[in-house]
């Protein structure tokens, strides 16, 4: 194992901790009742929460280890207007309506205003930069892909979207790794801790109750309401919230056979000599690509440092193997990265769906905000507060992912840990193949 790549302070935790690590806070005792009860404390379940407080409702927010441990605190903090909607973990298109596409990525421009309005009436200090992305073709068809997206990305995403060329690309990044791209001026980035650290003290301003290490274990009907058990105590209320997203486990059945959780994993390097971080990417964008297989990247807030994630493996996997991995894609793409080590490498669960598309609504009574399928940022925040707008009614606002049918499929449980290797070895040989084919043709 090239062990070298990982510098003496290496640490298996998330760069962004070294801002805001996830804490208990004081251990709030669960209440016996409760209007409403809000299952994960992620940006969904504290964006709903606060919508809710700002409406008179009080809800109790349940998190089963400490507040932010999932993967709003882990994420690269690269904020899309909607661009990856529809996309799913295989690089497959969901096939869409052209009503269903148009309400859907109305809804992406609207969860990217969400969380730039959000940022600037709570006075988040995230590192909010509206830079923009840029994705990499992999493939010239991906690119032909791409080019025929971007008159309905802006039509009605407002995308500000258009093409690079192959022999632009330089003006986008120090490399010639792709056939050019896709950039997306309505992007942003921020420190994805700090983001979650300003909607919890949102949360607490507003005295909302924030019940961690209490993992909801069953939830069942009782009255007009529900009965909630958790590891620290029973309540009873009105309405229950489902926003675990990633982590959505047997509590919710129903819910977790909907969802395909996937692991994401991330490196960040040591400090860049300061000519090599400002070469890197000069727009200060953050970068993914096509493939379907992807990675992510951008720089640090500093400047200083590489930030490069992706799918190393499907599963959960230790750093001592997705740190490697990761750290030859970034090579691949940035041979001047060569000698470079690595300080963090880290772990998270994103949840995709079998549509390919983020989903709130309710099923057997409960309400739901989950389906990130991989850009959770702005997407689980607007879906948290719009779940909370259908809790306090009255509203005549639509949201394009509150879609009739939530897709399961058969006999597919929720735990699909022992196809994921094969999965991802299959579509890391379909990536492979596609980049030769097009070398030939
Ligand atoms: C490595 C990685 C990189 C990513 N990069 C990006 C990116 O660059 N841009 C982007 O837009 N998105 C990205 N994402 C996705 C984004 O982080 C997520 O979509 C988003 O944080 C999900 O927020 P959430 O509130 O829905 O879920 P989470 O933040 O995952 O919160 C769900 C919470 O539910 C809790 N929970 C589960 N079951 C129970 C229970 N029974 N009782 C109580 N609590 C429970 C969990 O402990 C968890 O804390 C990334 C994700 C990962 C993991």
């Amino acid at each position: 194992m090239p062990n070298s790549i990982l510098h003496e302070e290496f640490q298996a935790m998330p760069y962004w901790w070294e801002a805001y690590k996830p804490v208990t806070g004081d251990l709030t005792d669960v209440p016996p009742t409760a209007r409403v009860a809000i299952v994960g404390g992620g940006y969904a379940g504290l964006s709903c929460a606060i919508e809710l407080a700002d409406a008179g409702i009080e809800a109790c927010v349940f998190e089963s280890a400490e507040l932010g441990a999932g993967a709003s605190t882990r994420s690269g903090g690269g904020v899309s207007g909607g661009v990856n909607i529809g996309k799913s973990f295989t690089g497959k298109v969901t096939m869409l309506e052209a009503d269903v596409l148009k309400n859907i990525l109305a809804s992406g421009y609207d969860a990217f205003s969400l969380i730039e309005s959000l940022i600037e009436r709570e006075k988040i200090d995230c590192f909010w930069e509206k830079t923009g992305r840029f994705v990499g073709a992999w493939t010239p068809n991906d690119y032909a892909y791409q080019e025929r997206r971007v008159a309905t990305l802006n039509a009605n995403a407002g995308s500000g979207a258009f093409m690079v060329p192959k022999e632009r690309q330089r003006e986008e990044m120090a490399s010639d790794y792709y056939y050019g791209g896709m950039v997306v001026e309505r992007s942003a980035k921020l420190h994805p801790a700090l983001y979650y650290k300003g909607l919890l003290d949102a949360a607490r301003r507003r005295k909302i109750m924030l019940c961690a290490k209490a993992a909801v274990k069953t939830i069942t009907p009782a009255g007009q309401g529900w009965r909630i058990v958790t590891s620290r105590g029973d309540i009873e209320v009105g309405d229950v919230v489902i926003a675990t997203n990633g982590y959505t486990g047997d509590a919710t059945p129903e819910l977790k056979r909907r969802l395909i959780p996937l692991a994401s994993h991330i490196i960040a390097t040591e400090e860049l000599p300061p000519d090599l971080a400002a070469s890197l990417i000069p727009k200060k964008r953050t970068l993914a690509d096509t493939k379907r297989v992807l990675c992510y990247y951008r720089m640090s807030p500093d400047g200083k440092r590489m930030i490069f994630g992706g799918r190393a493996r499907f599963t959960q996997v230790t750093p001592a193997v997705s740190a490697p991995i990761l750290h030859r894609f970034m090579t691949d793409r940035f041979p001047q990265l060569k000698g470079i080590r690595v300080t963090h490498a880290w772990t998270g669960n994103v949840a995709f769906t079998w549509d390919a598309l983020p989903h709130t609504g309710t099923l057997g009574g409960m309400h739901y905000a989950l389906g990130c399928n991989g850009s959770g940022v702005a997407m689980m925040t607007y879906l948290g507060r719009q779940t909370a707008r259908r809790i306090i009614g009255g509203s005549n606002s639509t949201c394009g992912f509150e879609l009739e049918d939530f897709p399961d499929f058969p006999l597919y449980n929720g735990s699909p840990n022992w196809a994921l290797p094969a999965v991802g070895a299959y579509y890391r040989f379909r990536d492979g193949l596609n980049r030769t084919l097009a070398r030939f043709s």
